[in-house]
């Protein structure tokens, strides 16, 4: 059979694994890639020794036989590497009491009791919440795309979600926020919204990564993001793939309805087959496409009212060893800080001292995280006002730091800054969006019941990546990739197949 070929846009997470799996089933195929380094979003970068991971706090399938794990294994992304597996996912403080957000649901039940016995109700509810979802495999949403489901696959797929429908419909749709109304006790009412970062997550997220991180199915890859990426890339290129780095693509020709190839910026124009782009949602639908193939379904998803996640960064390279203090606390402060324009009552710290190859000996990384909003950034970009806005964050938020690592700023040998901008301009990602769709009440629908991979009006074109895999991660972008393969192996009628390396 003659190989056909495809040109996929983007060489993140989600464009490597089509690339991969497309490789598996005999396409032939290129990668554009706008950046010179693989993995978008999921990147690191090393400065004085320092290695600063930009991605990768917990990967669903790190563990050996479960869920997610035989993709990473195709991928050739897994094999020889080795895993932290946390038993505490973070700890959050207002500086007189610390809730210690263990990864067992037991031991979290018993250190929740004992910091608000009068709140048990809701206590036992979110451990028992935590032990039911460890019995929900979340591959059952990935491992086939429902456009080829058929009444077998249908009815396997309700029996395997039928058990789980009642608590969908309670945790899947109660945000943190929510959920922290029914304690009593407030310094818990404080703490439970930003358990896992930010307060519109539903509870059923939470309740889900911990259960995977107690399974040790959840772990931080020794080595961080970009290491992972390029064990990726690696199998690409050994598949027989071609990736082109700085290589961005400005449109995505079309020709009678359907997609013939792109022409990039530096006007090379190339055809293939198929078209997938595993670039920014937005982007791709509205830029490169310039809007002709869109329905009033998918203008309504890009209104800008679905929740997106935006955050700053400012990482550190410290001359101190951290490795006796907890790898990441949330600090609940008295009195909120202003940054870039908004007040903030939360700081989260975390350090890497748990991967000693990220850091020379005695010393540590660190990451300070805050949320922000991407409209301020924008409004100051390209003015000098941007540049000084930058260091300026990190002064309030090392000044912030002391408090509770005094004297860390004699010790700090390297500073900084991602913000919103970063991301956007290093990866295109519309509003510096770290997830794409933000997982929350809003969003959980799509994820359950799937966004479509293809346009309307628009044949030999598929997307792929987080822009339709609401909630985003790593993983779920490899799956998207891997669904997307699926599908133009039903269409062409061959049969999908997935190999591992040989060695
Ligand atoms: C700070 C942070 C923490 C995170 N933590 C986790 C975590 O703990 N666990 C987890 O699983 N996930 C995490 N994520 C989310 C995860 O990184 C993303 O959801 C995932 O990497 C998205 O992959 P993608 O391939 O869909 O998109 P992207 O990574 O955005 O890849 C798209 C690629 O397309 C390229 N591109 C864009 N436009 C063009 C163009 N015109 N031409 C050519 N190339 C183009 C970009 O450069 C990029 O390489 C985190 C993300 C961030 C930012």
């Amino acid at each position: 059979m003659a190989e056909k070929s495809i040109i996929i846009v983007g060489g993140g997470i989600a464009g490597l694994s089509a690339g991969c799996y497309a490789r598996m089933n005999g396409y032939r195929v290129k990668i554009f890639e706008l950046h010179h380094l693989p993995g978008g979003l999921c990147t690191a970068w090393t400065r004085k020794g320092y290695t600063f991971d930009g991605c990768i706090h917990y990967l669903f399938g790190s563990g050996e036989g479960q869920p997610f794990n035989q993709m990473w294994q195709e991928l050739g992304a897994v094999q020889g590497r080795r895993f932290v597996n946390h038993e505490e996912y973070q700890r959050l403080t207002d500086g007189t009491k610390t809730l210690t957000v263990y990864t067992d649901p037991d031991r979290l039940e018993a250190h929740l009791l004992d910091l608000a016995p009068g709140d048990e109700e809701p206590i036992r509810a979110f451990a028992c919440g935590v032990r039911h979802f460890a019995h929900f495999d979340l591959t059952a949403l990935y491992a086939k795309p429902r456009p080829l489901f058929d009444a077998l696959d249908w009815r396997a797929f309700g029996a395997k979600m039928m058990p789980f429908v009642p608590s969908l419909l309670t945790w899947a749709l109660t945000s943190m926020k929510a959920f922290a109304l029914r304690f009593q006790d407030p310094f818990l009412r404080r703490a439970i919204p930003q358990m896992f970062s930010w307060d519109e997550a539903p509870a059923m997220m939470g309740m889900m990564l911990l259960a995977y991180m107690n399974a040790e199915n959840a772990g931080f890859p020794v080595g961080a993001s970009l290491e992972f990426v390029r064990a990726i890339e690696k199998r690409f290129i050994d598949l027989g793939g071609e990736i082109f780095y700085r290589h961005q693509v400005e449109k995505i020709l079309t020709q009678n309805r359907k997609a013939v190839g792109v022409r990039l910026y530096n006007d090379e124009v190339h055809y293939a087959d198929d078209v997938i782009s595993c670039a920014d949602g937005h982007a791709t639908i509205f830029d490169m496409l310039g809007g002709e193939f869109t329905d009033r379904t998918i203008r309504r998803m890009y209104d800008g009212h679905l929740p997106t996640h935006q955050m700053v960064q400012v990482s550190l390279g410290v001359q101190r060893d951290l490795s006796r203090e907890p790898h990441w606390v949330t600090h609940l402060l008295d009195e909120p800080i202003l940054l870039a324009g908004e007040e903030r009552s939360e700081v989260s710290i975390k350090h890497y001292c748990f991967d000693p190859s990220l850091a020379p000996s005695g010393c540590s990384v660190m990451e300070i995280m805050v949320r922000t909003n991407y409209s301020y950034w924008q409004r100051i970009y390209g003015r000098t006002l941007y540049d000084s806005e930058q260091s300026q964050i990190s002064d309030i938020l090392v000044d912030q730091l002391k408090k509770w690592h005094p004297g860390i700023q004699a010790d700090i040998e390297f500073t900084d800054e991602a913000t919103p901008l970063s991301y956007e301009r290093y990866t295109g990602n519309w509003m510096g969006a770290t997830c794409g769709w933000l997982l929350a009440r809003e969003t959980v629908p799509l994820m359950i019941l799937g966004v479509p991979k293809t346009l309307p009006g628009l044949d030999r074109f598929w997307m792929a990546g987080q822009w339709v895999e609401p909630g985003g991660t790593v993983s779920l972008a490899a799956a998207s990739g891997r669904n997307v393969i699926q599908l133009l192996c039903a269409r062409d009628r061959r049969p999908f197949t997935a190999s591992l390396p040989e060695n």
